[in-house]
């Protein structure tokens, strides 16, 4: 396909293909991409953008990445998906265990699944089953934080913000979890166990009816891109253990380096009971997800009628995302990755701070690969992203708020082109002085 066709391709789009929280009938344009290397997103017309987003998240070493193509290449020569009931391969084997060697202890089991959502569907029913399993089949509450993401199938969403997270629009099918306000101290702040009141209240209240807490160790992501102390997650262990519920961390969009450890709750020095894992797993390349846990979860969701999680996808371990997720992860591990995620960071927290003095602006924040910058409205994205494209950077912003999560390998020069479409966008096109014709 030639760069001429990029019309007809987008006619056709806009006629028969759904996009991601799209109208089906009046859909904003989606822009035509022919190829992906390095940081760079090439359009059908030619133009390079660098991406600010590595494709919601997951991308962490970029596009066209040789050791990724590689996995896959010589693992859909050997073989490229089996069932997994009743059949085992290589690449799940090794992945499984090299995530129980990198996760934090004692995460010892290990259940593969196509994306994150599922990854936290099969938590809550690890969670339910297991205290079934033990015969305290009265904890079968959730008790999530406001300003959470956690996926969008219906049990996912009956834990994600209830006002973000749209529960008015389902309310009769999400099953009712708790909920309680994120901790007041940000990442920096001195912890104070009262920075956990609210949390504190509502387990207090409830822990005969809850199976698990579950949150975003650290950074709350899609929910409203908010950073808080690692003190919480201390606390909320303390607290899980005190009063009998299980912990469950959504690293979904924090693991792999994200926040410059590889897991955001080593911030804290604590575990969680169960784990879930998705985006960055594969560097972006195929879709998988995880979901860890203890061997005492193992043994209490087995040990009862059905003596089984009940959970089994088709695509269930498929080895060719199992190859690549392996060797996205040695790729991680053997680069510089903590270095450049610290540099990274070092660079967004100079470069976005003088989005503060703009009149638009309510908050700018950056925590690892992450630089935030927060408005007093939402965007107009019919505005917003044809400018960011005509900076020739790609970001997508959503609700008021503006953020860049590049790839772990993008260099200085480009990230400058990715915070300064930003300080530029947001003057131009956020706030009072865009508001005027
Ligand atoms: C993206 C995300 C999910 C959902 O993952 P999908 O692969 O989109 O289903 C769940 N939790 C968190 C924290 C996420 O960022």
């Amino acid at each position: 396909m030639t760069s001429d066709m990029a019309p007809l391709l987008s006619a056709l789009d806009r006629e028969h293909v759904w996009h991601p929280y799209a109208s089906g009938i009046e859909p904003l344009p989606a822009y035509p991409v022919r190829s992906a290397r390095g940081v760079r997103l090439t359009l059908f017309d030619g133009t390079e953008l660098v991406d600010g987003m590595s494709s919601w998240w997951a991308a962490i070493h970029g596009y066209n990445v040789p050791e990724l193509n590689e996995a896959l290449r010589a693992q859909a020569e050997r073989m490229a998906h089996v069932m997994f009931g009743g059949l085992t391969h290589q690449p799940a084997v090794e992945l499984c265990r090299r995530l129980v060697e990198l996760a934090p202890e004692p995460l010892h089991k290990v259940f593969l699944s196509d994306s994150g959502s599922v990854a936290v569907e099969v938590a809550i029913k690890m969670a339910l089953q297991y205290w079934q399993g033990v015969g305290k089949s009265r904890k079968v509450k959730l008790l999530a934080l406001r300003g959470g993401y956690h996926g969008d199938t219906l049990g996912a969403m009956s834990v994600c913000d209830p006002v973000t997270g749209m529960h008015a629009l389902f309310r009769d099918v999400l099953p009712l979890q708790y909920f309680a306000d994120p901790p007041v101290a940000g990442f920096e702040d001195t912890w104070d166990a009262s920075h956990a009141a609210d949390f504190e209240r509502v387990l207090t209240a409830h822990a005969d009816e809850i199976a698990a807490v579950v949150f975003e160790p650290v950074v709350q992501g899609a929910g409203g891109m908010r950073f808080h102390s690692p003190g919480f997650l201390r606390r909320a262990r303390e607290l899980c253990d005190r009063h009998g519920v299980l912990l469950v961390f959504d690293e979904i969009a924090t693991g792999f380096g994200r926040t410059g450890r590889l897991f955001a709750c080593e911030h804290a020095g604590v575990g969680p009971d169960i784990l879930c894992l998705g985006k960055a797993m594969t560097g972006g390349m195929m879709t998988l997800a995880a979901t860890m846990c203890t061997e005492e979860i193992a043994r209490g969701v087995s040990m009862r009628p059905p003596f089984a999680l009940m959970h089994g996808p088709t695509f269930m371990g498929n080895a060719l995302a199992c190859a690549v997720a392996l060797a996205s992860i040695e790729l991680l591990l053997a680069s510089p990755w903590r270095e450049r995620v610290e540099g990274i960071e070092a660079q967004l927290q100079s470069q976005l701070e003088v989005c503060r003095a703009l009149p638009g602006v309510a908050d700018v924040r950056a925590l690892g690969a992450i630089g935030v910058v927060e408005l007093k409205e939402p965007v107009d994205m019919r505005v917003v992203t044809p400018a960011f494209v005509r900076h020739g950077v790609w970001l997508r912003p959503f609700g008021k708020l503006v953020y860049t999560m590049p790839p772990f390998i993008m260099e200085p020069a480009d990230l400058s082109l990715v915070t300064g479409a930003m300080y530029a966008v947001v003057r131009d096109h956020c706030g009072p002085a865009a508001a005027k014709p």
